[in-house]
């Protein structure tokens, strides 16, 4: 298959900057401010790097 579909199903995933392993959503903190966005936050499942990530409302 020459091209990758986009995934629009479910939200970007992030790969840990150390190993490259898919990360896990452990928690998403709703932002008072800014009502339907969420800090989400993704933790390594092999090395356990954490980062956080901003979710935007469609
Ligand atoms: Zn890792």
């Amino acid at each position: 298959m020459p091209f990758a579909k986009p995934r629009d199903d479910k939200p970007e995933v992030p790969h840990c900057p150390d190993c490259k392993t898919e990360m896990a959503a452990v928690l998403s903190v709703p932002l008072a401010y800014a009502p339907g966005f969420e800090d989400v936050f993704y933790e390594c499942p092999t090395c356990t790097h954490e980062v956080k990530r901003t979710a935007i409302p469609m």
